[in-house]
């Protein structure tokens, strides 16, 4: 899905409004139009790609060099005391827009945002028996 079907490829396009903060030849920063906290910013690539792993590696490179400049920036506009960089992948991850994009959300201590993660612990032999079927699949990739 990309072009007139994707709806991050119209924003760069020009065919949808947005609230531009930043861009280059190949990166657009743009503010979320349903923040999570004021100045949430979207991150994306110019170039349509669905995931993260589908995405240009040198433009993830890239993208990633911008959002650590590009994050300082939005904390200190927002008068944040600190930031998330999330990139949900998949619906099962919470992807909605599937078009990759690095959310920057501005954090307070007392925001009550992304409450705790449900941490468990592995039981014995778990952790390396996934760290060699990720070993497996890196492997064949
Ligand atoms: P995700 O759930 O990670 O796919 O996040 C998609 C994000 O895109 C959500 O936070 C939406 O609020 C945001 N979004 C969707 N449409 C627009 C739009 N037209 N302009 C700006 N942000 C958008
Ligand atoms: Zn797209």
């Amino acid at each position: 899905m990309a072009g007139q079907d994707c709806i991050f490829c119209r924003i760069v396009a020009g065919q949808i409004p947005s609230t531009r903060v930043w861009e280059n030849d190949r990166i657009l920063a743009f503010l979320d139009i349903r923040p999570i906290s004021d100045g949430h910013t979207l991150l994306i690539p110019k170039r349509h790609a669905g995931s993260l792993s589908e995405c240009d590696a040198s433009v993830l490179a890239e993208m990633i060099g911008v959002a650590g400049p590009l994050a300082k920036s939005v904390v200190e506009a927002a008068q944040a005391e600190g930031y998330n960089l999330l990139c949900n992948n998949g619906r099962a991850a919470g992807q909605l827009v599937d078009h990759v994009h690095f959310h920057i959300i501005p954090r307070r201590s007392d925001d009550g945002v992304l409450a705790r993660w449900p941490h468990k612990e592995y039981p014995a032999g778990k952790a390396e028996e996934m760290a060699g079927k990720i070993r497996d699949h890196l492997a064949k990739s």
